[in-house]
C-alpha cells in the first residue's frame, strides 16, 4: 500500500507532466478570422492552441463581443487579426472587456495583419460621412497569397518571440511554409492566365486582393459604398452600365445576401458566383485558394 504522501506526489508528477506537454500547454492564440486560424496552424502546429472567433459564414464587420469570445480574449496570449478598421465595431470592446495586458495593442501579442502589407484602396480624401467602412484602406488582404506570405514571415517572428524555446521549431515550420506556398502561387498563376481582364461585378469590395493578383477587372459594386446595402436605384443604375460593357459573373461571398446578385442576374442574365470568403474549419489555405481558383475557372468553361 502506499501511503498518503507518496501518492500525493505521484498525482503531482503526473501533473506536471501532463504541464509540460505541448498539447496542454501550447501558446493561447485568439484569431480573429479563420484565415489567422489556418495561418498560424500552419507556422505553429502543436505548440499553439488556436480559438477561431468567427467562422467563414459571418462577415467580420459585424461581429458582436458577446461573453464567450471576451472569455477566450481574456485567456489569450497571442492575438492575430485582419486591422485596417475590419474589427472596428468590436475588436476594441473585446480588449477593453478582456482586460487581458498582453493582447493590448503596442503589446508583443498583439499582431494586426494589415500592419505589415501595403494596402489597395487608400482613400485620397478621407470621408466617413458617407458610411464607408474601408476608410482606411481596404483591409481584405488574405486574398493576396503575396501578402499571406509577407504576413506569414512577421507572425513566425512573433511566435519565436513569445515562445523563445520553440523557435528552431517555428523557423523549420516557416521554411516549409514558405517553400511550398512559393510553390502553390506559382501553380496558381499558370492556372489562372485565362482569367486575366476578365470583367466581374462584386458585391462588396471585399475580393479586391483577389482581383488584382489575378487581373480580374472589376466593372460595377453591388453596394453603393462599401458597407451601404444595394439600394434599387444604384443597381438599376448598374443595369445600363453592364448592357455597354457586360461582365462575366456576379460575385458575393458565403455570408452575404444574395437577393442583390440574384435580382441584377435575372435583369442582365449575367451568372451569380457565391465563394467563400475565408477558409471552412480546419481548412488550410491551400485548400481554400484552390476552391476558389476552382470555381472562378469553371465558369469559363
Ligand atoms: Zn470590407
Amino acid at each position: 500500500m502506499l501511503n498518503k504522501y507518496v501518492k500525493r506526489n505521484i498525482i503531482l508528477l503526473i501533473s506536471l507532466l501532463f504541464l509540460s506537454n505541448p498539447l496542454y500547454a501550447g501558446l493561447q492564440v485568439f484569431a480573429c478570422e479563420p484565415e489567422w486560424a489556418s495561418l498560424a496552424n500552419e507556422l505553429g502546429g502543436e505548440h499553439l492552441d488556436i480559438y477561431t472567433a468567427t467562422t467563414n459564414q459571418q462577415d467580420p464587420h459585424h461581429i458582436q463581443a458577446r461573453p464567450s469570445l471576451v472569455a477566450k480574449a481574456r485567456r489569450a496570449e497571442l492575438l492575430v487579426c485582419t486591422g485596417a478598421e475590419l474589427e472596428v465595431g468590436w475588436l476594441p470592446l473585446l480588449l477593453r472587456k478582456s482586460g487581458n495586458p498582453n493582447i493590448q495593442a503596442g503589446q508583443a501579442g498583439y499582431f494586426i495583419a494589415t500592419d505589415y502589407v501595403s494596402l489597395l484602396d487608400q482613400p485620397i480624401v478621407l470621408d466617413r460621412s458617407l458610411g464607408d467602412i474601408h476608410a482606411a484602406g481596404n483591409p481584405h488582404v488574405h486574398l493576396d497569397p503575396v501578402r499571406l506570405q509577407q504576413i506569414a514571415n512577421k507572425l513566425s517572428h512573433t511566435l519565436t518571440k513569445l515562445d523563445p524555446a520553440n523557435s528552431s521549431d517555428y523557423e523549420k515550420k516557416l521554411e516549409l511554409f514558405t517553400q511550398h506556398w512559393q510553390n502553390m502561387i506559382l501553380q496558381w498563376t499558370e492556372r489562372t492566365q485565362s482569367l486575366k481582364g476578365k470583367p466581374i461585378v462584386v458585391y462588396h469590395k471585399n475580393w479586391t486582393y483577389l482581383q488584382h493578383w489575378l487581373g480580374l477587372n472589376q466593372v460595377a459594386v453591388l453596394e453603393p459604398k462599401p458597407g451601404i446595402p444595394p439600394t434599387s436605384s444604384h443597381l438599376s443604375s448598374l443595369i445600363l452600365g453592364l448592357e455597354k460593357s457586360p461582365a462575366q459573373v456576379i460575385v458575393y461571398a458565403n455570408y452575404q445576401d444574395n437577393k442583390a446578385a440574384n435580382w441584377l442576374s435575372k435583369k442582365t442574365g449575367i451568372p451569380t458566383l457565391e465563394l467563400a470568403f475565408s477558409p471552412a474549419k480546419d481548412e488550410t489555405l491551400t485548400h481554400w485558394f484552390d476552391r476558389l481558383l476552382n470555381q472562378l475557372l469553371k465558369l469559363q468553361e
